[in-house]
């Protein structure tokens, strides 16, 4: 079925503010709303279509972006952090959080529409569905895995739903029923008299946590909650460039929420191992390569380690110890970017430790042939 434009399902000129959206949105989310058509599938899809055309409409971003390339600008990967996949299709729970966030409690725009007591539909409607907690796991990578895109995969351990009931929470066989405390409403109201006046007090409902609805025969399996602990396996993508602190918000991964409710998020914080040789400065690697003072003084070929495998370097007679040699391109690619950092090469004159009598014959010898004195103490000395 092809999708209808969401200008056209909003009943909004191209032009319209965010504003005009907006009401446009609840006009037709208060009409179409399951609540008010217990049953009525037809109704349902109304309100799920317009529920997405809003979602897109009312983002700066995706609505350009919808602008410009249509139904197909928002489709692929993700969606974006903390938005929906809307290549997968757009479901009803997603559908009532969207609402209930923006005209649901304290909004004053749902209760004043549909009463307080009214009775809620059974299955997955609530009040208000619980939202899976978020997930925070460090992955550890070493600064090779960091030097290109890397593919992990993670063992998770998380809430998923019961198999065994659905999710739901009520016993095989069983419907959750309306909540007998609020009445379904999710919340318990409650009016106070003071010297000040009448108030009033809104508590959640602590006998349905807010969802409006209770599993009056708990599903043994899962003791009412709807959801199990499960572990599997995460495969994540992770950009080349990355470093310690960065991390990626994988939506919907996160915790399933209790009796049907929408998944939180799974959070990967990266922690990047140190090297054996190499060490990270932003973007640029710097390696300490330790050599002879014969080598520094007649020059050599080295090979030296890199990212990306072995290299030579070419050491020119007359080095001084500490000179930076630098590699260009064979640092750590830049993140979002074009191009890499350099490795840098900094030479180390290496002093013997436990010199034979020959070798002691020969420094000696050598130390008397040098007339020329090092210079004096200079910033100068190692800039060749
Ligand atoms: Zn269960
Ligand atoms: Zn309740």
């Amino acid at each position: 079925m092809a999708k209808r434009d969401y200008y056209e399902v909003l009943g909004v000129e191209r032009s319209a503010t965010t504003d005009e959206i907006k009401k446009a949105y609840r006009k037709l989310a208060l009409k179409y709303h399951p609540d008010k058509n217990p049953g009525d599938t037809e109704a349902e899809e109304k309100f799920k279509e317009a529920t997405e055309a809003y979602e897109v409409l009312r983002d700066q971003e995706k609505r350009s972006r919808y602008d410009q390339f249509g139904h197909a600008g928002l489709g692929g990967p993700g969606g974006g952090p903390g938005g929906y996949d809307f290549s997968g299709g757009f479901d009803l729970s997603d559908a009532l959080r969207a609402f209930m966030r923006d005209f649901g409690m304290g909004g004053g725009g749902f209760e004043s529409f549909f009463g307080g007591g009214q009775q809620r539909g059974g299955g997955r409607r609530g009040a208000a569905h619980q939202r899976g907690g978020d997930l925070q796991i460090r992955l550890k990578l070493t600064l090779e895995e960091v030097s290109r895109e890397t593919v992990k995969k993670i063992k998770v351990t998380r809430m998923v739903p019961c198999a065994e009931c659905g999710g739901s929470g009520a016993r095989k066989g069983t419907e959750r029923t309306v909540c007998p405390m609020c009445g379904g409403a999710g919340e318990i109201r409650k009016t106070s008299q003071s010297l000040f006046g009448t108030f009033m007090n809104i508590a959640t409902c602590p006998r349905c946590s807010g969802e409006g609805t209770v599993a009056a025969e708990p599903c043994g399996k899962c003791r009412g909650d709807g959801r199990v602990k499960g572990t599997s396996s995460v495969e994540v993508k992770i950009p080349a460039g990355v470093a310690t602190g960065n991390y990626l918000t994988l939506a919907g991964q996160g915790n399933a929420g209790p009796h049907g409710g929408p998944p939180g998020d799974l959070v990967i914080v990266i922690d990047e191992i140190g090297h054996e040789f190499f060490e990270r400065h932003g973007f640029d690697v710097l390696l300490d390569l330790p050599v002879s003072f014969t080598q520094l003084a007649l020059g050599d070929k080295v090979e030296i380690p890199t990212l990306d495998g072995k290299a030579a370097l070419k050491i020119p007679a007359g080095t001084h110890s500490h000179k930076i040699f630098r590699l260009k391109g064979k640092g750590i690619p830049r993140l979002h970017g074009h191009g890499r950092g350099d490795q840098l090469v900094r030479l180390i004159a290496w002093t013997p430790q436990n010199p034979g009598p020959e070798e002691k014959e020969l420094l000696r010898k050598l130390g008397e042939r040098q007339k020329q004195a090092p210079p004096k103490p200079g910033r100068k000395v190692y800039d060749s």
